[in-house]
């Protein structure tokens, strides 16, 4: 039988760099030929040799209601009907923001874009234009998106500038940001107290997906908006992975349950907000908000910003899970999954352990969680992508890289998760 994913991906490493249209999609972390998806449905792709998978990627993130959800589809064919793009407002753009600043407290204005990388770029300008200061805080391992400023990884030791991450970033471009470990309170103390009257912000992933799945600490989060308070520095939250992924009103809600009075001073949205169109959002409190253009001096734009599919899209998914008990459900299958891979890989020695929230989950080939990129990255990568490669051959399609985390859908029923921990407890065997 001809390989047609094979084909597709001859066909298109001729014609686009790679043969994708973003690097994690090539498999190269793991090896073999990427799926060409023909279509899906529901927890379900199938790919281009009709090869059916479970999926639990769901776009990286958005697909939060599976593939093909009536509602929703309904929403976009009606507004394709309409028009695709004006460049002038529209009513679903107001709906829209009323949505996510009635769900997010801390958001008293937002502003729509078209990707997470637009949001974080557009919010850290934004923090500097507001703040009159230049530095930056980030975290190793945390993602941004792919603006200039925030491609970085550490330097050499404490609390130093970071080196760029990419070719093609000069060094006077991430002079002025910092890149410190998660979770180290020391490191965070330490730079506020060298730098900070001139951090403008401090970003980030309030449950880190983008090394699989690693939680602030609450002594670190709190310690974190204490120094922002403190210094007059800005703390933005990027929800773009967490945002109505991890619990309706977003990671700083779990925060907030657990640090009373919380809340970040911004906050970056995409992927869910969009329900898989392309959409993002950054907001914050009215008077850091109003420094934007048209109204203030910083400068933001964009030609399909609050497109007119997208926001149908966004608001149908928003919809959808606020209906009463969704993420009651949809964290107890998550939460199923998790701890039935764990019992599979326990029953066989392996070592494993994970986490999740909401509908957000990583696992580890390890006993413990770990609290840092450093660690994540210690992960066997033989044996990692052993597991990958295994779970593909028997349907099942998670993160083709051991630092991305899992997405689950209100689509995926108990079934599907049985199937899964099956495919699973035969790949341990082998590991
Ligand atoms: N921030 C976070 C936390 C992300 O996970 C991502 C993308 N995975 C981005 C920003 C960038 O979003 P986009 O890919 O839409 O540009």
């Amino acid at each position: 039988m001809t390989d047609r994913n094979q084909e597709l991906f001859d066909r298109a490493k001729a014609l686009i760099p790679g043969g994708v249209n973003s690097p994690v999609r090539a498999f190269k972390a793991v090896g073999g030929t990427p799926r060409f998806v023909q279509r899906a449905q529901g927890a379900y792709f199938w790919d281009a040799n009709g090869q059916k998978y479970i999926d639990y990627i769901g776009s990286w993130g958005p697909m939060i209601l599976g593939h093909g959800h009536p509602a929703v589809l309904e929403a976009v064919q009606k507004a394709a009907l309409e028009g695709f793009s004006f460049g002038a407002p529209t009513e679903r753009e107001v709906e829209l923001a009323e949505e996510i600043i009635k769900l997010v407290p801390s958001i008293d204005m937002v502003r729509l874009v078209s990707s997470g990388t637009e949001a974080g770029m557009s919010a850290i300008r934004l923090a500097r234009g507001a703040t009159g200061r230049k530095k930056i805080i980030k975290f190793e391992g945390c993602y941004h998106g792919h603006a200039d400023a925030l491609l970085v990884k550490a330097g050499s030791g404490l609390a130093t500038f970071g080196a760029a991450t990419s070719a093609g970033v000069p060094p006077e471009v991430v002079q002025h940001t910092l890149v410190l470990e998660y979770n180290n309170v020391e490191q965070i103390e330490a730079a506020f107290a060298e730098h900070g009257a001139d951090v403008a912000c401090l970003i980030i992933e309030p449950i880190a997906g983008n090394m699989n799945f690693v939680r602030a600490s609450v002594p670190f989060m709190k310690r974190c908006r204490e120094l922002c308070t403190e210094h007059g520095a800005l703390f933005a939250f990027d929800e773009v992975m967490t945002g109505f992924r991890v619990a309706l009103g977003c990671a700083q809600s779990v925060y907030a349950k657990l640090i009373p009075g919380f809340e970040p001073d911004m906050t970056i949205m995409g992927k869910v907000i969009g329900g898989g169109m392309p959409l993002a959002a950054f907001g914050a409190k009215r008077a850091v908000m109003e420094q934007l253009a048209p109204l203030g001096a910083v400068y933001q734009a964009g030609t399909l910003s609050g497109n007119p599919i997208a926001t149908a899209c966004g608001l149908a998914t928003l919809k959808e899970i606020q209906k009463p008990g969704f993420f009651e459900a949809l964290s107890a299958t998550t939460r199923s999954l998790v701890d039935g891979l764990t019992a599979a890989a326990k029953a066989e020695g392996v070592p494993f352990c994970g986490d999740s929230q909401g509908g957000m989950f990583g696992v580890f080939l390890f006993d413990e969680l770990p609290q840092n990129y450093a660690k994540v990255m210690t992960t066997e990568n033989a044996r990692f992508n052993k597991l990958f490669h295994g779970l593909l051959d028997r349907g099942v399609y998670i993160a083709p890289a051991l630092y991305e985390a899992g997405f689950v859908s209100s689509a995926h029923t108990a079934q599907d998760i049985a199937d899964t921990v099956a495919a699973a407890k035969e790949v341990f065997k082998t590991l």
